[in-house]
């Protein structure tokens, strides 16, 4: 049975109960979030998992980081050293999105390392070896995409980016809408090829009940993948973006009917102002399935800190009510990402979930942000070493210019607040 399915019987598994503790809630309410379908557990019966993660409503907000090889780069230990930064700097899931080298060989390393859920792009390994094996994409059956389906199931992952909404009559309308950048999803990308080409219907959408057989099987939790997302400011929210919206909605309720977990993918690039919109359009459309963002970048120029961008989009929609954010790192838009550039990505995209988290009342997040300002005000720089989000990244700025009293090179013998608490003496505590 899937962790809905039990959750509607009433039943509270290991796995509920182990993200109710992590998260300090009671269990019943991840249960309740689950048998409604607002929260998925994304945990494959084949997948031995360390921590189990709880996304959804009433949640803290959950980031996921993507790993994984291209075709210029397919280095499996350049792969394993990305998941170690992505874990060591607490992300809260990894996507192996690999398309180059062995794809099957780097993705089972990659889940037998993996402690926290993994997801995939199936429709990555389906097309490259439709164009290893007969010369192109549009050259994939049906019957080989669900075989590659199934096998990554058996294998373990969690979670799968299915972009089950590139239907033909989305696909019209985004010809007639005209866009600026057309398509930048990778997968929504094969799957337009492949439908235009053979002038037949998406595969994922035509013969869905077989993709939710395979999904109620080993409890892969779909994610209803986003394959029109704009991928410029001057194309959010636009009709191509809402047509493929309605059609996930629909499949949302096919999936929770087969007691299948599933969450949505949304957008993207969208300017600060469309951001809520487009949360509160998932939320109504795809009846409060959790909301998994990629980004949303707020603006289109900030190649080469596109982490930051990502992050100030997703701190908007973490509170508006978006419960699961994709990574963007400084690297995106101009080459594959290495260790360095993982940990900035999870690091910036920690802080909006944190921001987020603070004002939403999650529990522990504004009680962390207090201890930390009580270490800041007694000068306990071990204790705000400890309490951020990067430690070593602080120890190492904190120790770059030392000073010879206990307050940092800022402001040296004129630190405010040591000036201060010498009339008002020091707080009480220690964080
Ligand atoms: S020296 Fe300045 S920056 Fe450093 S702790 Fe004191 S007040 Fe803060």
């Amino acid at each position: 049975m899937t962790q809905l399915e039990l959750a509607r019987k009433g039943t509270i598994s290991e796995e509920m109960k182990s993200v109710a503790a992590e998260e300090g809630v009671a269990p019943e309410l991840v249960r309740q979030g689950l048998a409604e379908g607002t929260i998925v557990v994304p945990a494959n019966v084949n997948h031995r998992l360390g921590r189990y993660c709880g996304i959804g409503k009433g949640l803290r907000v959950k980031v996921n980081a993507n790993i994984g090889t291209s075709s210029d780069f397919s280095d499996v230990e350049t792969e394993l050293e990305k998941l170690r930064a992505a874990i060591e700097h607490k992300a809260d899931t990894v996507m192996d999105l690999s398309t180059g080298g062995d794809i099957t060989a780097i993705r089972c390393a990659i889940l037998e390392a993996s402690s926290i859920p993994l997801g995939t792009v199936p429709i990555y390994q389906a097309g490259i070896e439709a164009i290893e094996r007969e010369g192109a994409i549009v050259k994939m059956t049906a019957d080989k995409l669900f075989a590659v389906i199934e096998q990554q199931a058996r294998e373990g992952v969690d979670f799968m980016t299915l972009h089950c909404g590139v239907t033909q009559s989305a696909i019209e309308r985004l010809r007639r809408q005209g866009r600026l950048t057309n398509v930048v999803s990778r997968g929504g990308a094969f799957l337009l090829g492949w439908v235009l080409h053979n002038e037949q219907e998406n595969p994922l959408y035509e013969e869905y009940d077989r993709l939710l057989e395979i999904a109620r099987e080993f409890d892969v939790t779909l994610s209803l993948g986003d394959g029109l997302r704009p991928g410029s400011l001057a194309d959010a929210t636009d009709r191509a973006q809402v047509e493929e919206l309605l059609t996930l909605g629909e499949l949302v309720q096919r999936a929770w009917d087969a007691g299948v977990q599933v969450m949505v993918e949304g957008p993207g690039h969208v300017p600060l102002d469309q951001i809520e919109a487009n949360v509160q359009l998932e939320k109504r459309l795809c009846k409060g399935a959790p909301f998994y963002v990629l980004g949303p970048l707020v603006t289109d120029v900030a190649a080469g800190y596109d982490h930051i961008a990502g992050a100030i989009g997703g701190a908007i929609a973490a509170v508006a009510g978006a419960d699961f954010l994709c990574y963007v790192t400084p690297t995106e838009h101009l080459g594959l990402p290495d260790p360095d550039d993982v940990r900035e990505g999870v690091i910036a995209s920690r802080i909006a979930a944190h921001a987020a988290d603070i004002v939403k009342g999650v529990k522990g997040a504004w009680d962390w942000d207090r201890q930390m300002s009580l270490a800041r005000e007694n000068l306990d720089w071990e204790g705000q070493v400890r309490l951020c989000l990067d430690p070593a990244k602080a120890r190492k700025l904190h120790s770059i210019h030392a000073t010879s009293g206990d307050a940092c090179s800022m402001c040296g013998d004129y630190c405010a607040l040591k000036l201060v608490a010498s009339f008002l003496g020091a707080k009480e505590g220690k964080p």
